[in-house]
């Protein structure tokens, strides 16, 4: 299980060129716009409270209806760092929340799905 979700958001993580080969400079363009009205999407679904997350900061804290669903680790810079993955009871976003202590602007995103 843990090793699924890793090797899914390595998948994520690819770029856009490695997810499409053959694909011609307009079709890029496209996944870009998909990719940031997705992005949209999640930011407008977000409730006050998540709205009030700082994200990219290292301790920053969540908010009181998060709760945890999951966690993994993935290697940054050699080292294994823990991701832990919350899910919002009020709006039904999903964070993830990065422990890195090698790094101050990891902590909470949302991920691409
Ligand atoms: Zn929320």
């Amino acid at each position: 299980m843990c090793l699924g979700v890793y090797l899914h958001r390595f998948i994520l993580q690819c770029s856009p060129l490695s997810l499409a080969p053959g694909a011609r400079p307009a079709t890029i363009g496209r996944m870009t716009d998909k990719y940031k009205a997705a992005a949209e999407a999640r930011e407008a679904a977000l409730c006050e409270p998540c709205r009030g997350i700082q994200r990219n900061w290292r301790r920053a804290p969540g908010h009181a209806e998060l709760v945890q669903t999951q966690n993994w680790k993935e290697e940054r810079g050699g080292k294994p760092v823990t991701i832990t993955r919350w899910r919002c009871d009020r709006c039904a976003s999903t964070w993830d929340y990065e422990n890195d202590k090698n790094n101050q602007q990891a902590g909470w995103s949302l991920p691409s799905r």
